[in-house]
């Protein structure tokens, strides 16, 4: 890169930029000075940390297991087995992001879906507000909530009343809650109840707390879609999507085959139109 600065211009022209941006990122993101001069591999990771020269777009993600790469998202119709719309993200962004391209494929063709049936990591993302906003229904797995302590209460053993924003123990003890606070029983009520022991760990003089969600009456909705057998029936109509996702990874196999987030993006838009005209002859033969 020094040598490089002391040449003129046009030898720092593309495509030698590319490498030299690059470069740059890489030493920032995976280098940090000595303290006794000179500068050693960083301790840690970089957020947002660049994996590829190559590739500029690519990242590590997670999601059963750890990849390199990108993740796509898709929207089907599943009255039709269509695929409505389609976003590839870099492996690291969370998937409730890509959303908003997904809902801007969906507006060019006038689609706003009624009733939303999606992954639990799609929550938090602007489409389910905005359905919720527009009266539509979310069909989603609630939030499973930090798993209770062996043999002690979790938060389903506790009572949420979502319109007088009141939580109660298993003893009855009422605190009022804020979206997305903790609340803190108090600890002259849980220093001499009987269910202590079943309830919490904190030290003496110290109460019981429970982590309320941002958007607990939405879980709490979701919660009792679980309990019915036709909630559950609901929660299962979603498993169209997931043929359509394997059917794209089938055809498409486990790599990206483009570098960039822009052109894999072209790559599933393709796959996806040879999968609709799929459905299309499907219905064709049966007409
Ligand atoms: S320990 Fe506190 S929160 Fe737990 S059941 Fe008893 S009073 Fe309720």
């Amino acid at each position: 890169m020094a040598w490089v600065a002391k040449q003129s211009k046009s030898c720092v022209a593309a495509p030698l930029t590319h490498y030299i941006e690059a470069l740059a990122q890489v030493r920032e993101q995976d280098l940090e000075p000595h303290p006794k001069g000179g500068v050693q591999i960083r301790q840690g990771v970089a957020a947002d940390r660049r994996i590829s020269i190559e590739d500029p777009d690519m990242r590590h993600g997670r999601k059963s297991k750890r990849f390199n790469g990108y993740k796509q998202h898709l929207s089907t119709d599943l009255d039709t087995d269509l695929v409505v719309a389609c976003a590839v993200t870099p492996a690291n962004r969370p998937d409730e992001e890509s959303t908003g391209a997904l809902q801007e494929d969906m507006a060019h063709q006038d689609l706003f879906p009624d009733v939303l049936l999606i992954d639990r990591a799609y929550l938090n993302s602007a489409m389910t507000e905005d359905v919720l906003a527009s009266g539509g229904d979310v069909v989603c797995r609630p939030w499973r909530g930090a798993s209770a302590k062996p043999g002690l209460f979790g938060k389903r053993d506790f009572k949420v009343n979502i319109r007088d924003g009141t939580l109660t123990c298993p003893a009855g003890e009422v605190e009022p809650f804020e979206p997305g606070a903790v609340v803190h029983f108090d600890p002259e009520a849980c220093g001499p109840c009987k269910l202590r022991s079943s309830c919490t760990q904190a030290v003496s003089g110290k109460g019981r707390s429970v982590t309320m969600g941002d958007d607990e009456r939405l879980q709490k909705r979701l919660r009792s879609r679980l309990q019915s057998r036709a909630g559950r029936a609901q929660l299962r109509e979603r498993v169209g999507v997931e043929h359509r996702l394997a059917h794209l990874a089938n055809r498409q196999g486990p790599k990206a085959r483009y570098r960039g987030t822009r052109r894999n993006l072209f790559d599933l838009r393709r796959l996806a139109v040879v999968q609709n005209l799929e459905v299309a002859a499907r219905y064709l033969r049966a007409s």
